[in-house]
């Protein structure tokens, strides 16, 4: 165990109220991709359209097959499975030390691994929901479909995946939830997260806890505030931690 990761261990230890806030890359060890990164969603190329547009409230209403053709690949990790950092959340929630996993992810990987206390700020794509009746599906209904518009069996209406979409708004309830959490924790672990999504990001600000804890690759804008930052895969520092 390096130091870093011993300093880690030391706070975990410390401390029963300790908060997470995550992003796509708390996933990317699980084998899914992130935005950000060189081989992260952002850089493929679909007609020429960016996934920041596609995945977008205005794209999915007026281009509802394309929305779904690009679509697919969340379909195509819905398999993967959690790693040593998602049983290690899981794991310090059952023992009262964690209060809450927020994410901005929309995998569901938290909750595969056991984590109950989860605060989706996008939503998720095993919720799915059809926009006429609001009957809800899970992610089968779409995984039926691949590619192809989902309808719903009940009244023929269009389904829609229970993510926020660029445009839409957060749920307002989660949301507070979240920030009331963050600014209650006594340690704030930051993990897999580049903080440039805004609203999301800006939650960090609510923090004014004992300790600050960023796992990331990158460089973020809020490592200043830091006490430790650790540059390494987030599921490996947990590995070695015992989880
Ligand atoms: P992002 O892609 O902007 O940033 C991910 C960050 O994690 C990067 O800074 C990268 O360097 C770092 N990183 C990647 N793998 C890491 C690892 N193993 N260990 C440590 N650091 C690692 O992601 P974001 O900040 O979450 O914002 C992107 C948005 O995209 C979110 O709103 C999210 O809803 C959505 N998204 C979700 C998923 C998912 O659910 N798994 C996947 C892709 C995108």
């Amino acid at each position: 165990m390096n130091e870093n990761t011993e300093k880690l261990r030391k706070i975990i230890e410390g401390s029963d109220n300790i908060v997470f806030f995550g992003g796509a890359g708390t996933s990317t060890e699980s084998g899914i991709p992130d935005f950000r990164s060189s081989n992260g969603i952002y850089s493929r190329d679909y007609n020429g359209l960016s996934a920041e547009e596609i995945l977008s409230h205005g794209f999915f209403l007026y281009r509802t097959e394309e929305f779904y053709d690009f679509y697919k690949i969340f379909v195509d990790y819905s398999k993967a499975q959690p790693h040593a950092l998602h049983r290690a959340l899981a794991q310090l929630e059952n023992e009262k030390k964690l209060r809450a996993v927020i994410t901005q992810n929309i995998d569901g990987m938290h909750q595969k691994a056991g984590s109950r206390r989860v605060y989706e700020l996008h939503g998720s794509t095993l919720r799915n929901r059809c926009m006429r009746c609001d009957k809800e599906f899970g992610i089968d209904k779409i995984a039926e479909s691949y590619g192809k518009v989902p309808h719903c069996d009940k009244c023929g209406g269009v389904i829609k995946p229970c993510v926020v979409l660029y445009e839409e708004p957060l749920d307002s309830s989660v949301m507070t939830a979240a920030a009331e959490y963050i600014s209650q924790a006594d340690v704030l672990i930051v993990g897999g997260t580049s903080l440039t999504v805004y609203p999301a990001s800006d939650f960090i600000r609510y923090y004014s806890g004992k300790h600050l804890v960023i796992i990331n690759y990158e460089e973020t804008r809020y490592d200043s505030r830091a006490e430790l930052i650790i540059r390494d895969p987030i599921g490996k520092v947990f590995e070695q931690l015992g989880y």
